[in-house]
């Protein structure tokens, strides 16, 4: 027999925190929070496999696992000392999601389960609030509604507005038990009329259906996209949790809240949090009310002059502070906490590791180390490396005036510049035209989840630090303001109204995710400053690290950003990206249509010192670190002119026809240029062009040398090798020009040749290869084109209907396929030490700044990874992380 379900309850629980694969996070924790002795109501765990199992069997539920079930119901009974269904003392439920990894609002949640006509009754009676009952009755019918019947919330959201507004209500705090047992009436009617079906009765049915319900959300449009946005796996299915209700509304001594036991998005060591009185959970997260801050240091920053639970509630606060302590000590981890007050009564309903931003992590990891909770090598791990990101976000420059048109929370840090849009569908279509947006909302509900990935930044006139966009702004690294109460937003005109100001879709606003302002037009900003905690934990990824971290630039201004981010050489210099520049265009435009090689000579001349000076720039930048210059690679007609225009214009700088260049640019022409006329095939084609970037590169490193002082090995790198007779060839060339560099300099120059592998058969003969190459370096964007056999410039398109379909899990180019691109460069690793032990070898594709494709070359033992300089940081901590996990295997 499966045990599908597990209890807890009353200090004790069958599960525990490391059973969060079965149980979820948020059951695995209440578990743990048993065990621990906190106040946790009593509850079951419907294990996650149930959710396969779900689909699997045309979405019904085992018999055992209902019999279960009905077994865990009777201890909540016993402990409770509450009937579900019972026209006595009913006992009410809750049926969470709760996912291996959290999906925060992504998924289904039914509350006041149990309630029926008779049910509220007796509710009424046993709380001695009939009030309550009522408005606990309407909610879940509402909620049930919604989640399980279909009936859009709108429907009855519009029925309650309708209500209040002919009551002379302003808050729903202020309806009356009869008011509300009347709105019961109206909602059951409509549900009648909507779905020609009653709303249902009996507690059994809403409670399988409400299981349902939530089974069937893990695969609702909204959680899917959040699972293909953080890489969660569809078939790890959601476990569902049922909880006996306590009553957050239950009059003025109760109270729902959330909080973080240390501030998410400064990382703060203070209690941090946000609570409301006389309600229910799902209020606070809807941004319904704005809430009130549980400490009186939270209220007083927040100017605020509503009263704090500390002040309102001082014996159910000192207990909270102190369960904050101890599942923080316990955890190890700033933790997320949801929590009820019933009558003065404290009860713990959820703890996780809190979502934090970047710059909270860091210094809560630091402050942990400093505390002795953790060692340096636990802080290094607890950074997401691609987070780092959001510390590179720029923020507004201290000098300048700030334009105040209206100011709210300060929910995610970093600022953005943006037009305005007011739906998510605009910034989505927006992003795709290339045009950057601010994304305006009175407040965000998960349906909005594409348009927020798609905007600069987020504003909401509405909700606190909690809410939804709050949320997941923080987590998606996004700037947001939120709950902007001095600003309004008229959806009939379209139009945003600030202090002074009202502003019209396009219009260019600048938010302050920092400051929690919004600012007219755009502003001046400058660059983060990378010390402080990020130079702590840096400074202890380094020293864990095993692999060096190297860029790819191919500009002095590239090579000065990447050494200030901690790059220690240069992976790759794409030699080709010089050409582009200023009038250089047209020197190579004339070596490349030169009629013979006297022709392509004369213009190489001109080229030379260009090319010599950017090396000279390059080394000098790097003082004696690595530097692998690549020779020219790419097809030529790269270069080539293409419109008429083009043609025009060239031919006559060249004193030529236009005809006769069209039709030397027709015979460059090719039908497949990545597997074309490039690579090394252009050095054995025209040696004269290797031979003028070799003579450049030894040149550089002599007067760099003088320069400064520090020696420069530069390391040659030849592109496109499939045949060692290539690289035999090319090398020949490299070496006769460093011979007649060296005895024109009178000085040795220390130099390597070594070569990219980038093509499946170079790998496979790596062994052979290696005779004459001295390093390789993995061009993983030319290796998976090559293995896949598809092209890195037209796969975007396809791919994504690859991953929609889930016949690929991500997208090749950006994260390493392991098991076939993987194996090919695991293959020629071994196979290149084999004939040369010492043997460099990095890898320098799009992959070098991808931390699982870092892990796997940890893995393997190359010698460095090479990325574009801004990811230096990111394949920094992440080597760090590789180094660490694999000394740990
Ligand atoms: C590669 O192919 O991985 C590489 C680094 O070279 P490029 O992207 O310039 O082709
Ligand atoms: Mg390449």
């Amino acid at each position: 027999m499966t045990k599908w379900v597990y209890t807890f309850g009353k200090g004790s629980a069958e599960g525990r925190a490391s059973d969060h694969e079965f149980l979820g996070g948020k059951g695995a924790n209440l578990a743990e929070m048993c065990h621990l002795g906190l106040p946790v109501p009593p509850g079951l765990t419907i294990i996650s496999e149930a959710c396969a199992r779900y689909y699997k069997s045309g979405r019904t539920v085992p018999e055992e696992l209902k019999a279960q079930v009905m077994r865990g119901l009777g201890n909540m009974e016993k402990i409770t000392g509450r009937n579900f269904g019972g026209t006595e003392r009913p006992l009410l439920l809750s049926v969470r999601s709760g996912a291996r990894a959290s999906m925060p609002g992504m998924m289904d949640t039914v509350l006041n389960l149990g309630l029926n006509d008779d049910t509220v009754q007796a509710l009424g009676h046993d709380a001695a609030d009939a009030r309550f009952a009522w408005d606990s009755y309407r909610r879940f019918i509402q909620m049930y509604a919604d989640v399980v019947m279909g009936v859009d919330n709108e429907v009855f959201e519009e029925i309650l507005e309708d209500e209040k507004g002919r009551l002379g209500h302003e808050f729903d705090t202020d309806l009356s038990a009869v008011e509300w047992q009347h709105i019961v009436t109206l909602y059951k009617g409509t549900i009648e009329e909507e779905l020609g079906e009653a709303f249902p009765q009996d507690p059994q049915e809403q409670l399988w259906g409400a299981v349902g319900a939530v089974f069937a959300s893990w695969m609702n449009p909204r959680a899917v996209t959040y699972r293909h946005l953080h890489n969660i796996p569809e078939g790890w299915g959601t476990a569902v949790n049922i909880q006996a209700m306590v009553f957050g509304n239950l009059g003025n001594a109760s109270a729902t809240g959330v909080a973080f036991t240390r501030n998410p998005s400064t990382g703060e060591k203070e209690l941090y949090g946000e609570f409301l009185v006389n309600a229910q959970g799902e209020d606070v997260v809807a941004g319904i009310r704005t809430p009130q801050s549980i400490t009186e240091a939270g209220r007083i920053s927040s100017g605020s002059d509503r009263p704090s639970m500390e002040k309102l509630m001082p014996e159910a606060f000192a207990e909270f502070r102190r369960i904050c302590g101890a599942l923080e000590g316990h955890y190890q981890d700033m933790q997320d906490l949801e929590f009820t007050i019933e009558r003065g009564k404290l009860w713990m309903l959820q703890t996780r590791a809190g979502k934090r931003t970047t710059r909270a992590a860091m210094k809560i990891a630091v402050d942990m180390v400093d505390e002795g909770m953790i060692t340096e090598e636990e802080a290094v791990l607890r950074i997401d490396p691609a987070s780092l990101d959001q510390l590179l976000h720029p923020t507004i420059d201290p000098s300048v005036h700030r334009e105040v048109i209206g100011s709210g929370l300060p929910a995610s840090p970093g600022a953005a510049t943006g037009e305005i849009v007011f739906t998510a569908e605009e910034a989505v279509i927006a992003e795709e035209e290339g045009r950057k947006v601010i994304l305006v909302r009175v407040e965000t509900s998960p349906e909005d989840i594409h348009g927020m990935h798609a905007a600069e930044g987020i504003l909401t006139t509405r909700g606190g630090m909690t809410s939804h966009a709050a949320v997941v702004a923080r987590g998606m690294g996004i700037p947001c303001v939120v709950g902007a109460g001095t600003m309004r937003i008229d959806t009939r005109n379209e139009r945003l109204i600030g202090v002074g100001v009202s502003l019209k879709r396009g219009d260019v606003i600048t938010i302050d995710g920092s400051a929690g302002q919004v600012l007219k037009g755009e502003v001046p900003m400058t660059q983060p400053e990378l010390s402080g905690d990020f130079g702590r934990i840096m400074g202890w990824a380094d020293r864990a690290r095993r692999m060096t971290v190297r860029t790819n630039a191919d500009t002095p201004a590239d090579a000065l950003a990447a050494r200030s981010f901690g790059a220690e050489g240069i992976g790759l210099c794409r030699t080709e990206h010089m050409f582009f520049e200023g009038d250089r265009i047209h020197v190579m435009r004339e070596m490349i249509l030169a009629e013979d090689e006297a022709g392509r000579k004369a213009a190489l001349s001109r080229l030379l010192p260009m090319q010599r000076s950017d090396f000279t720039g390059l080394f000098t930048i790097m003082h004696g670190l690595p530097v692998t210059i690549r020779l020219l690679d790419p097809p030529l007609h790269e270069f080539l002119p293409k419109t008429d225009d083009e043609i025009a214009e060239v031919a006559s700088a060249m004193g030529m026809e236009p005809i006769v260049l069209r039709q030397r640019v027709d015979a460059l022409h090719e039908f497949n240029p990545m597997l074309g006329h490039r690579g090394c095939r252009l050095a054995i084609s025209y040696p004269e062009i290797a031979e003028m970037q070799a003579r450049a590169i030894f040149e550089a490193a002599v007067a760099a040398a003088k320069q400064t002082g520090a020696a420069v090995v530069p390391e040659i790198m030849v592109p496109l090798v499939s045949l060692r007779s290539e690289l035999d060839y090319v090398k020949a060339r490299i070496d006769e020009i460093a011979r007649e560099v060296m005895a024109e300099a009178v000085m040795r120059i220390d130099y390597l040749v070594g070569t990219m592998i980038e093509l499946p058969r170079a790998a496979l003969r790596a062994h052979i290869i290696a005779e004459v190459a001295e390093f390789f370096s993995f061009g993983t964007n030319d290796l998976t084109q090559t293995t896949f056999g598809i092209s890195r410039d037209d796969a975007s398109a396809f791919l994504t209907t690859y991953q929609r379909k889930g016949i690929i899990e991500h997208d090749p180019f950006i994260s390493l396929d392991l098991d076939g691109v993987g194996e090919l460069i695991r293959i020629a690793a071994e196979r290149g030490r084999r004939t040369r032990n010492d043997m460099k070898l990095g890898i320098c594709g799009e992959h070098g700044g991808d931390p699982t494709s870092i892990h796997f070359c940890e893995a393997i033992g190359l010698d460095y990874v090479s990325c574009s300089p801004f990811r230096v940081p990111i394949a920094r901590l992440a080597a760090a992380q590789a180094a660490i996990r694999e000394a740990r295997n």
